[in-house]
């Protein structure tokens, strides 16, 4: 790693990058297109209410945005940066257009629950609030497996069922490998409003995502629920528990299979999906995308004589 310098301004490879597309080099921009397309998409379903066709066409508008803006990148921000900041205005555009968007702090709402509350013994029960049906285990897998192709796509059917908000700062921040601060910068996102660590610890380590619901905060005090351990289960990666809610949570976890299974299993999915290869594009998307490159009114491209 290059370290901060390499997060916030462009490489020598982006500005080379930058270059060839201005050339005209086909080869580049559909590999470019390749890296980021199936992460953008991802991103842009957060603001678009989670609809995925619309995200789609989001997601090819960023990339004839950018071809339009490119002659003025100053490489100020890496193209990469660059790139998610079209797309994150293009789907916001687009959002307020269909009115569906939503402030991205709402998304970490409770109308949006980790998991959905049937899986969980209904109130007035005994054992209220406990696992009705506990997650499949599938986390404890040996790592060969967990790489193979049907764990591949269970990870991201798994991120896929996530809320949107924490979907999109999974995408970028462990499929897209963004720092915190640049994720939180690209989406907008404070601290305050989300639980979101921006500042955040060291990638790599197994605290990422904090985007859990403000009203399952206050557990102190009492021993703490199944429903009420899966959301906070991030702030707990996040290491945001106050040492009193910390203990009672790991003494939740050792009496409790359920849980612990959740919790191995929301470990394996962050691991797992820093290292996802990219989603395949549908040829019709390549192809539609290649053909707005090829008719680009390439800046500073003028005919010979
Ligand atoms: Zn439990």
């Amino acid at each position: 790693m290059a370290g901060a310098r390499a997060a916030t301004a462009a490489s020598a490879a982006d500005l080379e990058l930058v270059e060839r597309l201005l050339a005209g080099d086909e080869g580049a921009f559909a590999s470019l297109v390749g890296r980021h397309h199936p992460a953008m998409v991802g991103v842009a379903a957060a603001y678009v209410g989670g609809d995925r066709a619309v995200a789609e066409e989001v997601a090819q508008d960023a990339w004839l945005g950018m071809l339009r803006q490119l002659g003025r990148f100053e490489g100020r921000s890496s193209l990469r940066t660059w790139l998610f900041r079209i797309l994150v205005n293009t789907a916001k555009t687009r959002g307020r257009r269909e009115r569906r968007s939503v402030p991205f702090s709402a998304l970490a709402g409770p109308e949006e629950p980790a998991v959905a509350p049937e899986r969980f013994v209904p109130a007035g029960e005994r054992w209220a609030g406990h696992w009705a049906t506990p997650p499949r285990d599938w986390a404890a897998l040996p790592e060969e497996r967990l790489e193979s192709r049907e764990t591949t796509a269970v990870v991201r059917r798994a991120i896929d069922r996530l809320p949107d908000g924490q979907r999109a700062v999974i995408t970028l921040r462990d499929v897209e490998g963004c720092p915190a601060a640049e994720v939180c910068a690209l989406l907008g996102i404070t601290e305050a409003t989300s639980g979101y660590s921006c500042t955040g610890p060291a990638p790599g380590s197994a605290a990422r995502w904090s985007a859990t619901s403000r009203r399952a905060r206050n557990v102190s005090g009492h021993e703490p629920t199944c429903h009420e351990v899966v959301e906070l289960v991030t702030h707990y990666l996040d290491g945001a528990l106050d040492p009193g809610d910390r203990a009672r949570f790991d003494e939740h976890l050792r009496d409790c299979e359920g849980c612990a299974a959740y919790l191995r299993q929301l470990r394996a999915t962050i691991r797992v999906a820093g290292r996802l290869a990219p989603g395949a594009i549908p040829d019709a998307t390549m192809g539609k995308l290649l053909a707005a490159f090829r008719s680009w009114p390439r800046p500073g491209a003028s005919p010979p004589g």
